[in-house]
């Protein structure tokens, strides 16, 4: 016995998601619930129905759990999240516990991944095996939540305290081989020979009499208290606004001072917590928002992306360096256009610098640096450009540059190849009629630094194509960004909403507030960087541009004339040492301008306004109410699909608090009357021109519905 003497052996099914077999004196049950074996209700079902069978056979004296696919389990199936399926008996923990009452061994045969109940499932085992590379890791942290299926109690029993804060805490999976060590495994052997090894290890166990649990084992010894204390410093300053790291811990805590069954008591009560707070659920919703925005509505799998083997990027300037250092970094060779020598010798420059950097930072090695810098050709010929599949044009915010440009490579482009514009706020349409193939035409947005930044709109244009569309959709993913659809209007979805979002800032500054109290205000809301500082980084003059042409435009929109004077003086901000604050030279710390805040004050004087002190809380709901109102109107038209896509712009583009899941996410928290009630009230007393309710917002609010579900 003990040998794989019928490879062909048919497995029943238990539940379409399970699958069972017995053979020489092995139960085998395997968890097929593609794609990765999510522990849904059939699952959880099939396992104790398999349980419950190789216990009643006598033929059976040992039980192999297993995963077919991809690997063993990656852990609760997303797709019951919030269905009364998740919590539906047997639950995990009631899985786990007929586990660990099997009179007869169990081994958990680990390949491809044991992640967040995966992994707790395996811990419910007597006996764990795993292939070397198998990942191993309870991520729950990143949903908000923590382990709640006895993960935070068993995992320190077997790895140790210390292990067991660093991969609760922080999230991350590890390779088994790390764990090789630890007394989480038996056995960790190569993925081919995993199924043999889980055979040997049958046979060895199959006539023992007591089988060990991890719930009667006791954490190994050492430093806890240290390691606990280590663990909470780190947390308080890394992540102070999420709860479920402190819960983490205390739980951990709890399996080195508590009994098994108090402490899985304390994570059971942690998870019932965490499950309900704010934080989790802004994480899951940022989780959620990420999977549906790589979804186009009415582009299926049907539609065949084009092949993207060679970029071209026009312009070397700050985001045609930082968009070619995305595409080399993912492998793929980059042409780089300019007009002049010396720009195109300054762009490669910055390339090289930053790849440089890289390696003193330990990043890569100098000899994949090499390669990578392999990978860049520059030129001043567009004629180079006829083979590449795909042209990115970052030349200067203009019509007649950009126009002159896409007239140039519809000339030499090849049949197909996508031609795509990075531009800020200019019409995708009327730079697509440049071309003779408008449906080749697309709007790559990236944001500076480009090779930094998650965020990448992709603009539709009227005319682009889906392949097209799933093409740059695909692309998106293996340079690593987020890619969000947007229609096209002025600003597209970020910049729209930003834009409305500066304007508040300055008209605060016209009724009394200083620049450092606004910024102050919104960065204690969350926000990685007020306006102010955000417009010195980005440069006020590019505001300016943009007002100047809006001013032609739109002569209705109104604007504080602040922006304006400060640019008039040549403060654009950090690149001149002086914007609405001082900067000292090679710092970038913000340093309070006596100049600015003498402007701003006279100003109000010239308007005639008495300023006025103005609170914090008003001025975070000015701002985010901004927002929420302008991402409404872009709903509405139908530039973003769904609200979620405009919470995943403005957590991944625009440094919005994560813990508050996007504007849109967090007005359906406030209440939409109540953002309703306030942007009435702040037109009735100023600035009444400055504020039009979107009919969407106050439609939502007084029928009682959210932008999120
Ligand atoms: P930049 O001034 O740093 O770079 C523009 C470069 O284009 C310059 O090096 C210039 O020599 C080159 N150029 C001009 N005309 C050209 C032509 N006909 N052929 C080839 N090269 C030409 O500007 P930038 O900040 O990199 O912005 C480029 C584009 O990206 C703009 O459309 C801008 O709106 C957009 N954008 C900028 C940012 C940002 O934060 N800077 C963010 C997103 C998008």
């Amino acid at each position: 016995m003990f040998h794989i003497t019928d490879i062909k052996f048919r497995y029943t099914e238990l539940t379409m998601t399970t699958q069972y077999r017995s053979t020489d004196g092995i139960a085998w049950i395997e968890l097929d619930n593609p794609p990765v074996n999510g522990l849904g209700l059939a699952t959880r079902k099939g396992v104790v129905a398999g349980l419950e069978r190789a216990q009643g056979d006598d033929q059976v004296r040992a039980i192999v759990i297993i995963g077919s696919g991809r690997g063993f389990s990656g852990g609760a199936d997303i797709r019951e999240f919030g269905k009364p399926e998740a919590f539906a008996e047997p639950s995990l923990p009631a899985v786990i516990a007929a586990m660990e009452g099997c009179s007869k061994p169990i081994i958990a045969a680990i390949a491809g991944m044991a992640l967040g109940g995966g992994l707790e499932l395996a811990l419910g085992a007597h006996y764990r095996i795993a292939a070397a590379d198998a990942k191993i890791g309870l991520p729950e942290v990143n949903l908000g939540l923590l382990p709640g299926a006895g993960g935070t109690q068993r995992f320190p029993r077997c790895v140790g305290v210390e292990t067991a804060l660093q991969m609760i805490v922080s999230g991350k999976p590890v390779a088994a081989a790390k764990l090789a060590q630890t007394g989480l495994f038996e056995g960790v052997v190569e993925a081919g020979e995993l199924q043999q090894a889980a055979i040997d290890l049958a046979a060895k166990v199959a006539d023992g009499s007591a089988h060990p649990r991890l719930r009667d084992q006791s954490v190994p010894a050492g430093d806890h208290a240290q390691a606990i204390a280590a663990a909470r410093a780190m947390v308080d300053k890394t992540a102070p606004h999420f709860p479920a790291p402190k819960r983490c811990i205390a739980a951990v805590e709890a399996a080195c001072t508590l009994p098994f069954d108090e402490g899985l008591k304390l994570e059971g009560q942690a998870f019932v917590d965490l499950i309900n707070s704010p934080e989790s659920k802004a994480l899951r919703h940022a989780f959620f928002a990420e999977r549906a925005a790589s979804k186009i509505d009415d582009i299926g799998p049907e539609v065949q992306p084009r092949q993207v083997r060679s970029v071209a990027v026009i312009g070397a300037g700050t985001m045609g360096s930082g968009i070619s250092l995305s595409f080399l970094s993912a492998g793929m060779p980059v042409q780089i256009l300019e007009l002049k020598q010396e720009a195109l010798d300054r762009g490669v420059a910055h390339i090289r610098k930053t790849i440089e950097r890289s390696v003193q930072k330990g990043r890569i090695s100098a000899e994949q640096a090499e390669q990578t810098m392999a990978l860049l050709k520059p030129t001043l010929d567009y004629a180079d450009l006829a083979e590449a599949d795909l042209i990115i044009e970052a030349v200067f915010e203009d019509y007649a540059v950009k126009d002159a440009v896409f007239a140039q490579l519809d000339a030499v482009a090849k049949t197909g190849a996508i031609l795509a514009s990075n531009t800020s706020t200019l019409d995708l349409d009327r730079i697509a009629a440049q071309t003779q193939r408008p449906g080749d035409v697309v709007g790559m947005h990236f944001f500076s630094p480009a090779n930094i930044m998650k965020l990448l709109e992709v603009v539709r244009g009227k005319d682009t194509a889906k392949d097209v569309m799933a093409t740059v959709m695909a692309l998106a993913k293996q340079i690593r960004k987020t890619a969000v659809v947007s229609g096209v209007c002025d600003g597209f979805i970020g910049n729209r909403m930003i834009e409305q979002y500066g304007r508040q800032a300055g008209f605060l500054l016209d009724e009394g507030a200083l620049p450092a109290q606004v910024d102050a205000a919104v960065e204690r809301f969350g926000m990685a960087m007020g306006p102010f500082r955000m417009g010195d980084l980005a440069g006020n003059d590019i505001g300016w541009a943009i007002r100047k042409r809006r001013y032609v435009e739109q002569p209705e929109m109104i604007y504080s004339k602040t922006a304006d004077l400060l640019c008039e003086r040549g403060r654009f901000g950090q690149k001149t040492g002086a914007g609405w604050y001082d900067y000292q030279p090679g710092d970038r710390n913000a340093q309070r301008s006596a100049e600015v805040e003498q402007m701003v004050i006279e100003h109000s004087a010239a308007l005639g306004v008495q300023r006025r002190e103005i609170s914090d809380e008003e001025i975070v709901q000015r701002l985010i109410y901004s927002l929420v109102n302008e991402g409404a109107q872009i709903l509405a038209e139908g530039i973003a699909a769904r609200a979620s896509d405009i919470d995943l712009v403005y957590l991944s583009g625009y440094g919005f608090p994560l813990w508050r899941g996007g504007p849109m996410f967090h007005a359906d928290q406030v209440g939409l009357d109540e953002v309703v009630a306030a942007i009435d009230g702040f037109a009735q007393r100023y600035q009444g021109a400055a504020w039009t309710v979107s009919p969407l917002l106050r439609e939502l609010a007084e029928n009682g519905k959210r932008f999120n579900g």
